[in-house]
């Protein structure tokens, strides 16, 4: 009613007049007044689109209308199920406490930590252990020492400068820098120097062989064995900054879960953030524009229940799904600079989840040899059973007390590139009841050297999160890319509103 009343009155030349763009005090409260609400729709609610409506809403308050579609379970790639009685994760399980901004939505929604045991781990090359930690901290240095040398040293330090480098980020966005893709953001995040982006242009394998010097047996044992476990693919293969995102998230006094499950991150952003989650899939972007307008509105079409349906216009538009596995069309839009993203390829991975006891004897081990929770694997050359990784999983249901304490666990997580067969079951595990296998096709992106990072913005008015993918995947990343598009949003429409 009252914006009705404040359009008849700017329409009185005279009342108008007072009103004028030159009256710094009132006119843009009244222009603000006379403004409808904006409207924005968010596409995937994981823990990219799910944020990116938290920080929306955050940056934005109640000016504008948020609605989000997404496909399937709230959360994405942090998704539990359930084995033996109880819930395990099955995509993304840890987050690290120097991620800032999962801490900040872990404790703003009441959400508990548990903090992951210091597990035991082992270096597996197919045939037997080529590395064993122990239960102490100086066995275990002094082990990595020998085999390794004093490149451990240099990998710490290393890890610690990345993490500087990468922190620098939470500085800019609150200060609302915006970054139009994730080159401009990797340089600013080093201070203008290209070294943090140019780990985006080079393998890991010859930055830390070739360009860091360090030895071959800790890159193709222990470095090797860590990106397996992380990213499920091969040194050769992957970016250095995938290399040292791998390396980083290393730090095992840092790693948490959160009690209950990741996903409840999304859930609970989504909750609070007043949105309207439409369970639906997208299948079209349209560009159009509407009569009573300059700017560009968009249009979605998308499939609820199996029935079709077309949107009213949207101001913005966030896409916080993969374009690459996404399928969703683009009409009206100038594709060429980001279409040859929808053309790169997603790394399968498979979720193997078995409640067993290991098989000592698969692993090289003595028949009673107490085996660790953790067994990275380097590339193995014709392995019996093609695996990348195996840990123990322990339920979402424990504490951090109770996680710490816990010391026969019984289900493990067996990463591997199919799901296994009852046979290869039978060779790794010596005897076990049940199990589960969540197949993820489009797991993270199959890196590319040098890589395409692709652009944050893939017009005016839409932004899409999940190029940051391209730096590298995790839950803190997409919060990051949810942190850009949010600030990226937010200038255009107050430029719309100039
Ligand atoms: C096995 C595995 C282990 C991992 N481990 C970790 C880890 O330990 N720590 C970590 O931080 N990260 C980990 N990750 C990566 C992490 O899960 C992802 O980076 C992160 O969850 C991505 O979140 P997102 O919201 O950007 O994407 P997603 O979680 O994929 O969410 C995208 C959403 O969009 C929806 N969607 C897709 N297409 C459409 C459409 N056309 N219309 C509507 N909705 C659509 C999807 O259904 C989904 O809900 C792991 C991933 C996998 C697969």
């Amino acid at each position: 009613m009252l914006w009705i009343i404040l359009s008849i009155l700017r329409s009185i030349p005279l009342v108008g007049s007072f009103f004028s763009e030159n009256d710094q005090s009132l006119y843009p409260v009244v222009q603000r007044l006379l403004k409808k609400t904006r409207k924005i729709a968010i596409i995937g609610y994981g823990v990219g689109g799910a944020s990116t409506a938290y920080f929306l809403r955050e940056l934005l308050g109640s000016s504008v209308e948020l609605h989000v579609f997404g496909d399937g379970e709230v959360g994405g790639r942090a998704k539990v199920v359930e084995l033996a009685g109880k819930k395990y994760e099955a995509g993304a399980v840890i987050c690290n406490k120097k991620s800032l901004y999962m801490g900040a939505l872990t404790k703003k929604f009441g959400l508990k930590k548990a903090m992951v045991p210091d597990d035991k781990f082992a270096i597996f090359d197919g045939i037997h252990f080529v590395f064993q930690s122990t239960a102490s901290t100086l066995v275990t240095t002094l082990t990595l020492l020998w085999r390794y040398g004093f490149g451990i040293f240099k990998m710490l330090s290393y890890m610690h400068k990345q993490w500087r480098n990468f922190t620098g980020i939470y500085d800019m966005q609150r200060k609302g820098e915006t970054f139009t893709d994730p080159a401009v953001m990797t340089k600013a995040m080093a201070m203008g120097n290209d070294s943090f982006y140019h780990l985006t242009q080079i393998s890991a394998d010859e930055h830390f062989l070739k360009e860091l010097g360090w030895g071959s047996k800790m890159v193709n044992e222990l470095v090797s064995g860590i990106c397996r476990n992380i990213y499920s693919q091969n040194i050769s293969d992957i970016t250095a900054m995938v290399g040292a995102v791998s390396i980083a998230g290393a730090e095992a006094e840092n790693l948490y879960t959160i009690v209950g499950g990741n996903f409840q991150v999304p859930m609970k952003a989504l909750e609070t953030s007043a949105v309207e989650v439409h369970n639906a899939r997208v299948t079209k972007v349209s560009r159009v524009v509407t009569p009573d307008k300059t700017s560009p509105s968009f249009v979605l079409n998308y499939t609820e229940d199996e029935v079709v349906g077309q949107s009213e216009y949207w101001d913005a538009v966030i896409v916080a799904c993969p374009l690459e596995t996404s399928d969703i069309e683009f009409v009206g839009f100038d594709t060429d600079n980001w279409s040859s993203i929808k053309k790169l390829k997603f790394h399968r991975t498979v979720a193997n989840l078995v409640h067993g006891k290991l098989n000592p004897k698969f692993f090289g081990a003595g028949e009673h040899k107490a085996l660790p929770q953790v067994i990275l694997t380097t590339q193995m050359k014709n392995p019996p059973v093609d695996f990348q990784t195996i840990h123990v999983q322990y339920p979402v249901s424990l504490n951090a007390q109770e996680a710490a304490t816990i010391d026969t666990a019984q289900v493990y997580r067996v990463a591997s590139s199919e799901p296994l067969t009852e046979d290869q079951l039978n060779l790794i595990f010596s005897e076990y009841t049940d199990h589960t296998v969540v197949d993820w096709t489009n797991a993270y992106p199959e890196y590319n050297v040098p890589e395409n990072l692709g652009s944050f913005v893939l017009s005016d008015g839409v932004y899409y999160v999940n190029c940051i993918e391209h730096i590298s995947s995790a839950m803190e990343m997409s919060c990051i890319g949810a942190k850009n598009v949010s600030l990226l949003a937010t200038d255009y429409l107050h430029k719309q509103d100039q």
